[in-house]
């Protein structure tokens, strides 16, 4: 179960991204005007920032440079959510400090999936005692019949 921290102005997707992520196990908190949204983050310490882009106020490219300035912030992961995906769109919320990018109208499983990706792994310590691969040996060629010739 991870925190996450919705920043969206819009109600609807608000409930929609709150009630996908309860789904998934998760402890999501919405918060709709911008200019609260850092002031949030610090008193919710959230594993995940997920941010519209089209904010009022304080736009989520700036907020997103907000929140990667921020010594308490600057490690959490973000993903932006953003109707409108014109040419460049992309470049710009990586550069401006987002790891990952999903356009609306969202698809359920991408979200669920982006999520799932930009979170710590729960035990993410490779296990140790897990064997290598092994690959098999090809079987060896059937042998000649009939051929007469005995070694
Ligand atoms: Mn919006």
């Amino acid at each position: 179960m991870a925190k996450i921290l919705i920043v969206e102005d819009n109600a609807l997707n608000v409930k929609l991204f709150c009630d996908l992520l309860a789904a998934h196990g998760h402890d999501p908190q919405a918060v709709t005007d911008s200019r609260l949204a850092l002031q949030t983050a610090h008193e919710f310490e959230p594993d995940l920032v997920i941010t519209d882009i089209q904010l009022p106020h304080v736009s989520g490219l700036d907020l997103i440079r907000m929140l990667r300035a921020d010594e308490q912030l600057s490690s959490v992961p973000i993903m932006a959510v953003t109707a409108y995906s014109a040419r460049g769109d992309e470049e710009r919320i990586r550069a401006a400090g987002a790891q990952a990018y999903v356009s609306k109208p969202i698809s359920v499983v991408r979200f669920a999936q982006t999520v799932d990706e930009l979170l710590p792994k729960a035990g993410a310590a490779a296990p140790a005692d897990e064997p290598a691969e092994e690959h098999k040996a090809e079987e060896p060629p059937p042998p000649d019949i009939g051929d007469g010739e005995s070694a």
